[in-house]
C-alpha cells in the first residue's frame, strides 16, 4: 500500500531563537510537559570542546572566545546533526547562532520542527542585563552600546529566524507554562514551511481545531491595527463567518488576544467572473473607508478567486500590507493559497494584472472540502493529479491507488473522499510540499517555477475558449496536461508510458479526458494569447516520467500543431 509521510509530530522539536528568548527554560517545560528527553546543544557543545580541547571551559562564550566564530559554527553544526538524528522525537533548544547559516538551517528544518522564540529588543535588553556579568562573547561592550548592537544582530539574522515552522512570543505576559503549551500545540500539528527568507510563512494545518481559533492565533501573532476579512456569499451561506467570529471573540485563557480591531467584512459575490478590476477596487475602497492602515491585515476566507483578489488588494492596499490565506475550495488549499501569486482577469485574459505577494500565513481546514460541489471537488483533485505528475511520482502512486477507476463510475466513491480526512491530508499536504519546494526555489517564475504551469497552456485556452463556462479550471488543466503528455511523447521527451497512466488517473478523478474536435479547434484559436507566450516561443512543460518534468521551450506553431494533431481528441484516451 503506497503511504504517504505521516504528520511530523514525532520530530524533533527545535527551539531556535535571539540570546535570551527562554530557549533553555521553555524547552526543558515543553520537554516535561511532553514527557520526551531535553537536549540543550549548548551544554552538549561545552563538553564536546572540554574533551577536545582538554580545557575546562566555563561557558559558550569561552568556547566562541577561545575557537574564533567559524571553527565554533562547525563545532556547533555537529552537535547539532547529532542531536537532531536520533529519531526520537525530544525537545532541542539550540544557540542563537545556530541556524543562521543556510546549510545548516536548511538541513534541520527537513528533519525537524522549528520553532522560533521572540521577545522584543527591549525585553531582551532587560533580560540580558539582568542576567548579569560576563556578558556574551557577541554582546562584550559598553553598556551605552548594547541597544544599537541588538538591534544589528536581530536585523542581521532576522530572515534566518523567520524561517521556521512557527514563531512564538515569549514576552506577551503570558506564564511559562502557558508558552509552554503553545508550543506543544504547535509541534503537535500538521505545518508546512514555505521557506522565503524574511517572507517565509507557515501553511498550518488546522487539525480537528476551528480554522477561526488557528487563525486568531496567527493574527495574534501578527499584532495587527486591524484585520478586514473578504470572503464570498457561498461561502459565507455554507460556514457562516466562522472565522470572522472566533477573530472577534475574546481569547481563550492562556492565548494571546487579537492586538487589532475587526474592520466591517467584504462579502462577495461567487466565482470567476468577479475576479475583475472592479472587485479589486471594491475591496480597496471598503478597507480604506474603514480605516485600515499600512499593520493591517487581510483575510481571504474562500477559493482561488477570493484568495487572488484579497491578495492582490493586499499587494497593493497603502504600497503593502500582510494578508492571511484560509482557503476553502481543494484547488486553492492544493494550489492557488500557496506561492505568493495575486491577481485579476482582464477580459478573457486569465490573471492579466497582478503581483507576487506572499501571506503572512495559510490556514487550511480541510472540512471545507466537504461542503464543495462534486464537479469543484474533482476540479481540485486534477492540480493534486498535476503536483503528483511533475514532481512527486510517490504521490501520483497514491492517487492511483486510492482513485480505483471504480470511483469514477460512482459519484458516491468519490463523494465519499470529500469527506475522508485520511485521504484528503496527505494528499493536499503533499500536492502543497510540491508546491513549496518549487516555490522556494524561484519564487517571482523565472525558471523551475513554470514547470506548475504542466497542463495550463491548453488548459486556459480553453477556458476562455468556454467564456469560463464550458470548462471548471480543473477539468480545463485535466485535458490541458493529457494534450501536453500526448504532444511530449510525439516529440520524443515524454516516454509513451506515461500517458494511459495519466489518462486513467484523472478518469478515476471523475475528470474529463477527451474532446471534441470543435472544442480543440477553438482552444488552439485562443492559443497566442497565453500570457506565457515570449514572442513565438513559449515555455511548454512535459513530462520525462512519472513524478519528473522539464521546460521545454518551443515554438508556439509546433506546439498548436502537436496540440492538434495529438491532442485529447476523440480518438485520445
Ligand atoms: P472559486 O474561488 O471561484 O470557487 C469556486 C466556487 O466554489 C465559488 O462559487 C465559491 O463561492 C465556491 N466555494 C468556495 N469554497 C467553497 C466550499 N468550501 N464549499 C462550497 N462552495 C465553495 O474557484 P477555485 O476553483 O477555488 O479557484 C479557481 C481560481 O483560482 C481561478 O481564478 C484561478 O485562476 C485561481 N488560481 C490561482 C492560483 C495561484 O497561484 N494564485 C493557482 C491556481 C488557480
Amino acid at each position: 500500500m503506497v503511504s504517504l509521510p505521516r504528520p511530523p509530530s514525532a520530530e524533533p522539536l527545535v527551539l531556535s531563537g535571539f540570546m535570551a528568548t527562554g530557549k533553555t527554560t521553555l524547552g526543558r517545560a515543553a520537554a516535561a510537559r511532553a514527557g520526551v528527553r531535553f537536549v540543550d546543544t549548548d551544554e552538549e557543545l561545552l563538553a564536546m570542546a572540554r574533551a577536545s580541547e582538554g580545557r575546562p571551559f566555563a561557558s559558550v562564550g569561552e568556547v566562541l572566545t577561545a575557537l574564533g566564530e567559524a571553527p565554533f559554527r562547525a563545532l556547533e553544526a555537529s552537535v547539532l546533526r547529532r542531536a537532531t538524528s536520533t529519531g526520537e522525537p525530544c525537545v532541542i533548544a539550540v544557540g542563537g547562532g545556530a541556524l543562521v547559516a543556510g546549510d545548516v538551517r536548511r538541513e534541520v528544518l527537513s528533519r525537524c520542527r522549528v520553532i522560533t522564540l521572540t521577545a522584543s529588543p527591549a525585553t531582551v535588553l532587560s533580560r540580558v542585563r539582568s542576567a548579569g556579568a560576563p556578558l556574551r562573547p557577541l554582546l562584550a561592550m559598553g553598556d551605552e552600546e548594547l541597544p544599537a548592537r541588538v538591534d544589528s544582530l536581530l536585523a542581521a539574522r532576522s530572515a534566518a529566524y523567520a524561517e521556521c515552522h512557527s514563531r512564538i512570543a515569549t514576552d506577551d505576559g503570558r506564564s511559562i507554562e502557558e508558552i509552554a503549551d503553545s508550543i506543544l500545540r504547535a509541534w503537535q500539528s500538521r505545518t508546512l514551511l514555505m521557506p522565503l527568507g524574511d517572507s517565509s510563512y507557515p501553511i498550518l494545518f488546522a487539525g480537528d481545531r476551528p480554522a477561526g481559533a488557528v487563525v486568531r492565533e496567527v493574527l495574534a501573532d501578527l499584532r495587527p491595527s486591524s484585520h478586514l476579512h473578504v470572503t464570498d456569499e457561498t461561502v459565507r451561506r455554507l460556514h457562516g463567518d466562522s472565522v470572522l467570529r472566533e477573530c472577534q471573540s475574546p481569547a481563550p485563557t492562556g492565548a494571546l488576544p487579537i492586538a487589532g480591531r475587526p474592520l466591517p467584512p467584504v462579502i462577495l459575490p461567487p466565482g470567476e467572473r468577479e475576479k475583475h478590476l472592479g472587485t479589486l477596487g471594491r475591496i480597496l475602497e471598503s478597507a480604506v473607508a474603514s480605516g485600515a492602515d499600512r499593520s493591517s491585515v487581510l483575510v481571504a476566507h474562500g477559493g482561488g478567486v477570493v484568495n487572488d483578489l484579497t491578495g492582490f488588494a493586499a499587494a497593493v492596499l497603502l504600497r503593502g500590507v500582510r494578508w492571511v490565506s484560509v482557503p476553502t475550495t481543494l484547488l486553492s488549499m492544493a494550489d492557488a493559497a500557496i506561492g505568493g501569486k495575486t491577481g485579476v482577469d482582464i477580459g478573457l485574459a486569465k490573471n492579466a494584472a497582478g503581483a507576487f505577494h506572499q501571506p503572512s500565513a495559510v490556514v487550511l481546514d480541510l472540512r471545507h472540502v466537504a461542503t464543495e460541489t462534486p464537479r469543484a471537488f474533482r476540479s481540485g483533485l486534477a492540480e493534486i493529479v498535476k503536483a503528483g505528475a511533475i514532481a512527486d511520482a510517490s504521490l501520483f502512486a497514491f492517487l492511483e491507488e486510492r482513485l480505483t477507476p471504480a470511483a469514477a463510475d460512482a459519484e458516491s466513491d468519490l463523494r465519499a473522499l470529500q469527506t475522508d480526512l485520511a485521504f484528503l491530508e496527505p494528499a493536499v499536504a503533499a500536492a502543497a510540499a510540491v508546491k513549496i519546494r518549487i516555490v522556494a526555489e524561484d519564487p517571482r517564475e523565472a525558471g523551475v517555477r513554470a514547470l506548475l504551469n504542466f497542463g495550463h497552456t491548453l488548459g486556459h485556452a480553453l477556458e476562455a475558449a468556454g467564456d469560463f463556462e464550458r470548462w471548471t479550471h480543473g477539468e480545463a488543466v485535466a485535458l490541458g496536461m493529457i494534450a501536453a503528455a500526448r504532444a511530449g511523447v510525439a516529440l520524443g521527451v515524454t516516454p509513451p508510458p506515461v500517458v494511459p497512466r495519466l489518462v486513467a488517473v484523472l478518469a478515476a478523478c471523475g475528470l474529463p479526458t477527451k474532446l471534441t474536435g470543435d472544442d480543440l479547434r477553438a482552444a488552439l484559436d485562443h492559443l497566442g494569447h497565453d500570457k506565457k507566450r515570449s514572442g513565438a516561443v513559449i515555455k511548454a512543460i512535459f513530462l520525462t516520467d512519472i513524478g519528473r518534468a522539464v521546460i521545454h521551450p518551443l515554438a508556439l506553431s509546433d506546439l498548436r500543431r502537436a496540440f492538434a494533431e495529438f491532442g485529447p481528441g476523440p480518438s485520445a484516451g
